[in-house]
C-alpha cells in the first residue's frame, strides 16, 4: 500500500498525467526503475495537495517533536484526537495542508522521523466528496451513496416525512448555537401500545461525514425493507426508532464551507480566539476529568459546564423525557472500525458489562462473517483511551442500559475522507451491528417479560 501511494505521489511530482495513457505507462515504468528509490528517500517535491501522514514515533524525543508539530504547525491531528495522547510505538495520523507540507516534511526528515504518506491527494478527495451530480438522471438511485450538504439533508427530512405521512414524524428537539433546527425523525411502523424505542444520533463530530450518511441510509433502509427484510421487520414491529441525522449542524455546515477538518460545534468562546466545544465531552459523565480539556482551543474542549451547549442539552433533554421507552442508545462516529460500549469516562466496568460485551462481540462477528471486515470492540476507555463527558456513558448512567458508540470505516486509509464509493459498504456494516444489537435486546426483554409472567 505504501509503495502504491508513493507512486501516486511521485506521479504528481512529475505531472505525469499531462501525457497520453500509453506514454504515461512507459514513463511510469522507466521512472520507477530509475528514480523510485532515490525519490522515496528524498521525497522532494513541492506539494500541491494536502497530505495525510502516518507516523509511529519510536522514542520519547520523537513523541515530543510530533506533539510540537501538531500544536505549532498548521496541521490537524486525525489520530489520536489530541496531542496529549501521542505516545511511543502508536500510530499517529496527521493531516498536513499543502502550504505547510514542505516545512513539516523537512522537519520530520531533519529529526529522522520516518513516515508513510497515507493520502497524497487529500484535496482531490475532498473535492470528490463534495461533488454532487444532481443533474445526473441516476442521482435518485445513488442518493445514499453520496455525501450531502446540510440544506440537502433538511430537504431530505421534509421529503421523507411527506412521502411517509403515516410512519414518519419530524420532531424538533432543539436548535444549535447558530439557531439551526435539530430535527429527529421518529419511525413508527405500527400502533402497538407501550412500544420500546431506539435512539440513533449521527454527526456529533462535524468532519465524520460517514455518520450522517449512515443515518440517512438507515431511515431509507428501514422504510424500504419493512416487510421485506425479516430482521428489520421484527425490529420495527417491536420498537420505534428516533433518528437525529445531524446533531452538530453548525459544525457540519462549516466543514462544507470553510474547513473540512472541523470537529467541534461553533460556540464562540468570549475573550479567546477559540471556537467550539467538543459535544462528545459535554455530557454529565465524569465531565471534564482526564481525557477532556478545559482549554477552549483544544479539540476535546469540554465546555463551561455539563450540557452547556444547546446541541448536547437538546439531546439530553429528549432522552431524559423519553427514558422509560428508549431502551437502546446509539451514537455514530468515525473512523477506526470499533463497536464501543460504556464506559469511556472511567476504567470501571459497567454493571451490565458482560451483557454489553456479548452484544458488541456478536455484532463484530456478524460484520466479519458477512463483509469480511474487522471491527474491534469493548469498553471505550480500555479500547481507545479515557474520554469523559460522552453521550453514550451519560445515556447509560441515565438508565438506558444498552448504550453504544460505533466508529465506522475505515482504519485510516482514508480516515475522515472516506470516498463516496465506500459509503454503501460502511453503512451495511453498521446496519449489521444495529440489527444484531436490537435483536439481542428484544430477545432479552421478551425473555424477562415471559419469566415475569411465569412467576
Ligand atoms: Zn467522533
Amino acid at each position: 500500500m505504501s509503495a502504491y501511494l508513493r507512486m501516486g505521489e511521485l506521479g504528481q511530482c512529475l505531472d505525469i498525467f499531462q501525457f497520453g495513457p500509453d506514454i504515461m505507462a512507459t514513463v511510469w515504468v522507466l521512472f520507477i526503475f530509475l528514480n523510485f528509490d532515490l525519490l522515496l528517500k528524498t521525497g522532494q517535491c513541492a506539494e500541491t495537495s494536502g497530505q495525510v501522514l502516518s507516523i509511529t514515533p519510536n522514542s520519547q524525543e520523537q513523541v515530543e517533536i510530533l506533539k510540537n508539530v501538531s500544536i505549532h504547525y498548521q496541521t490537524v491531528l486525525w489520530q489520536p484526537v489530541s496531542s496529549d495522547y501521542i505516545k511511543e510505538q502508536t500510530q499517529v495520523h496527521l493531516y498536513v495542508p499543502a502550504n505547510s507540507s514542505q516545512t513539516v516534511n523537512d522537519l520530520l526528515h531533519r529529526h529522522s522521523i520516518t513516515y508513510e504518506v497515507m493520502l497524497s491527494n487529500a484535496d482531490e478527495i475532498i473535492e470528490m466528496q463534495m461533488r454532487n451530480d444532481s443533474t445526473d438522471p441516476r442521482s435518485g438511485a445513488t442518493f445514499y451513496q453520496r455525501y450531502h450538504t446540510l440544506e440537502d439533508i433538511y430537504d431530505w427530512i421534509n421529503r421523507t416525512a411527506k412521502d411517509y405521512p403515516n410512519t414518519v414524524k419530524v420532531i424538533l428537539v432543539g436548535s444549535s448555537h447558530e439557531k439551526r433546527p435539530l430535527y429527529a425523525l421518529k419511525l413508527s411502523l405500527n400502533n402497538r401500545p407501550n412500544k420500546k424505542a431506539m435512539w440513533i444520533d449521527c454527526g456529533i463530530h462535524a468532519r465524520e461525514w460517514i455518520s450522517p450518511a449512515f443515518c440517512l441510509f438507515f431511515v431509507h433502509y428501514s422504510l424500504l425493507f419493512y416487510n421485506q427484510n425479516q430482521a428489520m421487520t421484527q425490529i420495527l414491529d417491536n420498537m420505534d426508532v428516533y433518528v437525529l441525522p445531524v446533531m452538530n449542524p453548525d459544525g457540519y455546515k462549516y466543514t462544507w464551507t470553510n474547513d473540512r477538518m472541523w470537529r467541534k460545534n461553533r460556540f464562540p468562546k468570549k475573550g479567546t480566539p477559540c471556537i467550539g466545544v467538543d459535544l462528545n465531552r459535554n455530557f454529565d459523565a465524569n465531565w471534564c476529568t482526564r481525557g477532556a480539556s478545559d482549554y477552549p482551543c483544544s479539540e476535546i474542549y469540554c465546555g463551561a459546564f455539563p450540557e452547556s451547549e444547546p446541541e448536547s442539552q437538546a439531546v439530553a433533554n429528549f432522552l431524559r423525557s423519553h427514558k422509560d421507552s428508549i431502551q437502546i442508545y446509539l451514537s455514530i462516529h468515525s473512523y477506526s472500525q470499533m463497536l464501543l460500549m460504556p464506559y469511556s469516562c472511567t476504567m470501571d466496568e459497567a454493571e451490565n458489562h458482560s451483557e454489553l460485551y456479548e452484544m458488541v462481540k456478536q455484532a463484530a462477528e456478524n460484520i466479519r462473517r458477512y463483509y469480511r471486515n474487522i471491527y474491534t470492540y469493548g469498553p471505550g476507555a480500555k479500547t481507545i483511551y479515557l474520554a469523559p463527558g460522552g453521550s453514550d456513558d451519560w445515556a447509560h448512567m441515565l438508565g438506558i442500559k444498552y448504550s453504544f458508540t460505533f466508529e465506522l470505516q475505515d482504519r485510516g486509509r482514508y480516515g475522515f475522507l472516506l470516498p463516496p464509493s465506500h459509503i454503501q459498504g460502511a453503512c451495511n456494516e453498521a446496519l449489521t451491528a444495529v440489527k444484531t444489537i436490537a435483536l439481542k435486546v428484544m430477545e432479552k426483554s421478551q425473555a424477562s417479560t415471559s419469566s415475569r409472567q411465569t412467576v
